[in-house]
């Protein structure tokens, strides 16, 4: 991959982390250790991230990596609203691994550097995903049932027939053929693997508009995101900590509250 240009880290924060990324990139895959740090109270609900992450994708109907909900509390008229980013959080202890490998062994896998990996080629069907789903209290796995935006309309447009690059392989769907991986299995963000294998962010964080979403290697003290987490240890939030699932998307806020509906 070609160098980076030298930069002043602290003027450029997309730069920084994809300076720590290529350094990250260095070690063994098992000291690799991606997190995710989503500062809440600069998100503002523009929705960029999705829409970048479904063109990265090639997302069909149905299918969302991420999505920015708004939040709302409190009685009228004490009423707040937050957009609120979220996507796989990569648990650390990631009960949709059993249920699906229940079901279709070999389906689900943690990885070695964190991420949460599905095999398309082993998770086939709905029972398995239906008990992968019914697991994940982040509702973050999605069921790809082989429809395209443009099946129905008068011109099939070429776009939805593009490449995509899950899990280390180029997928191409095909009107028609429902159960063809991906289609006709589970699917969800993997943090761009494919991107950060070739030392590139993940989409979203790219263009973030707001500059919220933050990227890199927990396992790297000087990593803009251990400084983050470091720094703000009274403002860090992890979504249904509760459920004792260790994800691996930490959220940073001044209001408990931001994220009191996800802790049920
Ligand atoms: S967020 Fe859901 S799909 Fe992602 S690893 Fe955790 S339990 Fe599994
Ligand atoms: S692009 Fe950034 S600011 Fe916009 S919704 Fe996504 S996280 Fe929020």
């Amino acid at each position: 991959m070609p160098p980076l240009p030298a930069v002043d880290s602290a003027s450029d924060e997309i730069l920084r982390m994809q300076v720590e990324l290529r350094r990250a990139l260095a070690k063994p895959v098992a000291e690799r250790n991606w997190i995710m740090v989503i500062d809440g109270r600069k998100c503002v609900g523009c929705q960029a991230c999705v829409v970048a992450c479904v063109a990265e994708n090639v997302l069909p109907p149905g299918v969302t990596y991420r999505s920015v909900p708004e939040i709302e509390y409190g009685s009228y008229p004490d009423v707040k609203r937050y957009p609120m980013p979220t996507q796989c959080m990569q648990c650390d202890r990631p009960p949709c691994v059993p249920a699906a490998n229940a079901m279709a062994p070999g389906a689900m896998a943690k990885r070695p550097d964190g991420i949460v990996a599905i095999d398309y080629g082993k998770f086939r069907g709905r029972a398995a995903f239906d008990a992968a789903a019914r697991a994940c209290p982040y509702r973050a796995i999605y069921y790809d049932d082989g429809r395209f935006f443009t099946q129905d309309s008068p011109a099939f447009q070429p776009y939805e027939a593009a490449p995509s690059h899950d899990w280390g392989r180029h997928w191409i769907r095909t009107p028609g053929r429902p159960n063809e991986a991906p289609a006709g299995g589970a699917r969800k963000c993997h943090f761009c693997l494919h991107r950060l294998e070739a030392g590139l962010l993940p989409v979203c964080v790219t263009t973030c508009i707001g500059r919220a979403l933050y990227f890199g290697d927990r396992g790297d003290g000087r990593s803009l995101v251990s400084e983050l987490l470091a720094k703000n240890p009274r403002h860090v939030l992890r979504i249904r900590e509760n459920r004792g699932t260790e994800p691996r998307v930490y959220y940073l806020t001044d209001d408990p509250a931001f994220i009191a509906g996800f802790h049920a």
